[in-house]
């Protein structure tokens, strides 16, 4: 493995910028053998002037068979994130923290809210988990069904507009990231699959917690520098 290793940090940009999350190119060069980071984490490697060198480094891993890491692509508007939501263990999505803008609060556990997510064109079915006041927390559990108005759920109170606070889950595949990180990340079984935005509070093990959610994806939102 250090010939690998060697291999690839000699046909690394050598800047030590650290825009791809690691401080230095020996350190991304270990971080690419060992699975927690994706080719394209270096900004360089994406550029014409490195195309060549990115596909030495891909034939590299494949050689010395390391599965090298893929960056998730947000279906609706074709941008990479750095990673996938996956919902906790047994649990049917991943948690989302919300607050009705319209200010309801007459909502308790157990119940079926209706509501849209600020940003979001498709209208949301989640069933609350707790209710605190102007802040529930829920799981999602439509809306095709409940549309139609047929399924399991027959009656849900509808808080209109929300303000989605914040996303909790699991990070299954690539780096799990740091306590304050700004992250772009994929909720597992977002009917957009649109990329969100937001600052990582808690992580403990590979549970993380995201709040600040934004969907408008800007250049700076990510863990990892900009070049
Ligand atoms: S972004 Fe590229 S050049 Fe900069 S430290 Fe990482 S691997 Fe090296």
């Amino acid at each position: 493995m250090d010939d690998v290793f060697r291999e690839i940090l000699e046909r690394l940009p050598g800047f030590n910028c650290g825009a791809c999350g690691h401080d230095r190119c020996d350190e991304f060069a270990e971080a690419l053998i060992e699975g927690r980071a994706a080719i394209e984490d270096c900004p360089y490697l994406k550029s014409e002037r490195f195309k060549d060198v990115a596909e030495e480094i891909r034939e590299l891993l494949e050689k010395a068979e390391i599965e090298a890491v893929e960056r998730p692509v947000g279906i609706i508007d074709g941008l990479e994130a750095d990673f996938v939501l996956s919902p906790l263990p047994g649990e049917p999505s991943c948690r989302e923290d919300i607050h009705p803008l319209t200010g309801t609060t007459n909502v308790e556990e157990g119940e079926i809210v209706r509501y849209r997510p600020l940003g979001c064109p498709i209208t949301h079915f989640a069933e609350v988990l707790k209710a605190d006041g102007g802040l529930l927390t829920v799981h999602i559990v439509g809306p095709l069904h409940r549309i139609e108005g047929e399924g399991e759920y027959e009656d849900f109170k509808d808080v209109g507009l929300c303000f989605v606070v914040a996303f909790e889950g699991i990070v299954e595949e690539g780096r799990v990231p740091d306590v304050g990180e700004t992250v772009r990340f994929i909720p597992e079984g977002c009917m957009m699959g649109k990329v969100h935005t937001g600052v990582v509070v808690e992580a403990v093990g590979n549970k993380v917690r995201i709040e600040y959610i934004d969907l408008k994806v800007w250049e700076h939102a990510t863990g990892r520098k900009v070049a």
